[in-house]
């Protein structure tokens, strides 16, 4: 019989050993930890588990997607009423092939006489309404366009004060002279050969959304999209700047148009 309690106390005192030794463990482990919220909650908990902070991984730097390119070659020249060209700018142009009389720059002629000869292969017949534009080209239509709304205002004398209001209003509707990215060489008014009206909503959709599919293959974008009017000033979706086929490709593959991707390499360029 005294065996038998013996037995028992000593299995009580092993029992008693193990779960002081359990209360123990779990004990040390037990850690504190406040939850957010508005009422702080205070909460007990031991199963939450923090990261070491010197293990955290530094995110990688967020890769440089934009091509990499001197901002400062004449092939990507910002030309506008704002930037103007000097007089004296005469890049050196050519005769383009499949026209009588247009010029456009020698450098970047093979890409223009690619980019056309893909045209006619896929059944387009192009058209090259505008291209290369002297300076003094240029000053003339803005004259003209100038002296035809002073003549609307009754102003026929250059003198006239209300002349400078004519000349705003011209640069609303044509580049001032230097202000043409015709002047660069580098600039194509391209249509059907059927449509040489300037009306976009008449001219051929096909022939241009081919043209804004391979434009870019040759180093060329759309460069006064509808869509982009309010950025550029200019709603001229018939008019194509050759830029280099990697600035090309980034932008249109990007839905940028030009001052969007030329303020990324000028910061302080305002558009
Ligand atoms: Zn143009």
């Amino acid at each position: 019989m005294k065996g038998r309690r013996v037995l028992w106390l000593l299995c009580m005192a092993g029992l008693c050993l193990v779960l002081y030794t359990i209360v123990i463990s779990r004990i040390e482990n037990r850690t504190d930890v406040i939850f957010g919220g508005a009422d702080g909650a205070y909460v007990s908990s031991d199963s939450v588990s923090f990261l070491d902070p010197n293990v955290f991984e530094t995110p990688e730097p967020t890769e440089d997607i934009w091509p990499q390119i001197d901002i400062t070659l004449s092939q990507y020249s910002m030309v506008n009423n704002d930037n103007l060209l000097s007089p004296r700018y005469a890049p050196d142009v050519d005769l383009i092939s499949t026209t009588s009389y247009m010029m456009f720059s020698t450098a970047a002629m093979p890409y223009l006489d690619a980019m056309i000869a893909d045209m006619q292969d896929h059944g387009f017949n192009v058209y090259v309404a505008g291209a290369y534009r002297s300076y003094s080209y240029q000053e003339k239509i803005f004259n003209g366009k100038a002296s035809q709304i002073a003549l609307g205002m009754g102003v026929t004398d250059y003198m006239d004060p209300r002349y400078q209001e004519a000349v705003e209003e011209a640069k609303t509707i044509t580049a001032f002279p230097g202000g043409s990215e015709h002047q660069l060489g580098l600039a194509v008014d391209l249509m059907d050969r059927a449509y040489t009206k300037l009306i976009y909503e008449n001219m051929s959709q096909a022939f241009f959304e081919y043209l804004d599919s391979i434009c870019a293959n040759y180093g060329f974008i759309k460069r006064y999209p509808t869509r982009k009017l309010l950025l550029t000033g200019w709603d001229e979706p018939w008019h194509y700047r050759y830029v280099g086929v990697d600035a090309a490709k980034f932008i249109m593959e990007n839905g940028l148009c030009y001052e969007e991707f030329y303020a990324h390499y000028v910061p302080d360029f305002r558009y």
